[in-house]
């Protein structure tokens, strides 16, 4: 099956019982034992149920990967990874992540022993670099949050394979539909299914693929022994939102690239962090790893912080909120919002400084999202 079919049926057969064409919620905590020592392969709902195992289906063929496992968010997901390691062990770690990501690693993990050394991953040999005797994981974004930087995964997986490292990407900015990180070498690829995947600002998700039984077993335990899973009905809203994955994101990659050229172009902007525009530091990775270049974008003001607030006060169509990848446009500042947890020479020395805006265009029309744009940035 292609990618498009796969976005409507991978994981999901006509209900046996019923024909129904959407699989049911199963809203149900355990399930009845036909005998001492036997079951119907579901026996719990923390361990298994049949709506999730539809998503981690779905969620697997997306990846072109053999297993998928789904959590409560996508900080679940990332929790769960790190929970194959133990204390003294360390991380390589991409400097541009997620903010949350960031706060669970040095405000969280340090306290249980676990070291971290953050690094320009968009070089691959930075990472190489920064490998010790005790290093057990390369943790990848890309492209990265805010300043949207692009790792060429093939490099790292490379240098993982070379050290014996398995190397994890958080992937939630491209998608499978525009990157598959498991057929460039990586060993597990990691979604905040609350973003583009389930698509509607309607739940908060995370999953994570791999193609390894060994390590599918150790997540497979963690999950079922921890309980941070999707509710049943969380599962089967993702599965609902999914099916027209491969439309949205279609239209998120055309409206990214025209409100790119559109900011770029713009008097008010001096800079506009899209790895579709040519001036992306990382274009050519970019353009080699990905079939497209999805719908999240930073820029710079060149009023910086005043002009930064008056943008996002002055917006009407876009919306002032702390998510991506829905539908509707969201404009966010992160030295306020996503990173207000980070120092502030912190985030200068990492690029995200106070005039730094970042958009997740939505699937409105792009006449509205830039016309929005243009009377918000005649006021900045
Ligand atoms: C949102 C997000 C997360 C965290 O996911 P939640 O579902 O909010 O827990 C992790 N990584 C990236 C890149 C994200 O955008």
């Amino acid at each position: 099956m292609n990618f498009d079919s796969k976005c409507v049926h991978a994981g999901q057969a006509p209900d046996p019982t019923t024909g129904a064409i959407i699989p049911p919620i199963y809203q149900t905590a355990t399930y009845v034992l036909p005998a001492v020592g036997k079951d119907r392969g579901f026996d719990y709902t923390r361990s298994s149920n049949p709506t999730r195992q539809a998503l981690e289906e779905n969620l697997a063929a997306l990846e072109n990967g053999r297993y998928g496992v789904c959590y409560a968010s996508g900080m679940a997901a990332v929790d769960a990874v790190m929970k194959l390691l133990k204390s003294g062990d360390h991380v390589v770690c991409s400097d541009d992540v997620y903010g949350g990501v960031a706060r669970y690693f040095n405000q969280v993990l340090t306290a249980y022993g676990l070291e971290f050394t953050y690094v320009d991953s968009t070089e691959a040999h930075h990472v190489a670099n920064a490998i010790r005797p005790q290093t057990r994981l390369i943790w990848l974004e890309t492209p990265s949050n805010p300043l949207i930087k692009i790792t060429d995964i093939a490099a790292v997986a490379k240098v993982g394979k070379d050290a014996g490292i398995p190397v994890g990407v958080d992937s939630t900015f491209a998608t499978p539909m525009f990157l598959r990180p498991l057929e460039l070498g990586a060993d597990l690829v990691m979604h905040s299914t609350t973003k583009y995947l389930s698509g509607h600002n309607q739940l908060i998700g995370g999953a994570v693929v791999v193609n390894q039984p060994a390590l599918y077993e150790r997540l497979k335990f963690i999950q079922k022994t921890i309980g941070a899973v999707n509710s049943p009905f969380d599962a089967w809203l993702t599965l609902l939102g999914l099916k027209t994955l491969h439309l949205r994101m279609l239209r998120h990659h055309q409206s990214g690239l025209r409100i790119a050229q559109f900011l770029e172009a713009h008097s008010k902007v001096a800079r506009v962090h899209y790895p579709g525009l040519a001036s992306h530091p990382q274009h050519a990775i970019a353009k080699r790893e990905m079939s497209g270049y999805g719908g999240m974008l930073s820029c710079e003001l060149t009023g910086g912080i005043p002009a930064g607030k008056r943008l996002m006060n002055s917006v009407q169509l876009c919306q002032l909120a702390e998510s991506l990848g829905s539908v509707e446009t969201m404009i966010t500042h992160p030295a306020t919002m996503t990173h207000a947890d980070v120092p502030t020479k912190e985030r200068n020395a990492r690029g995200v400084t106070d005039g730094l805006v970042r958009l997740s265009v939505g699937v409105e029309d792009a006449d509205d999202i830039e016309q929005d744009l243009a009377q918000a940035l005649e006021k900045c």
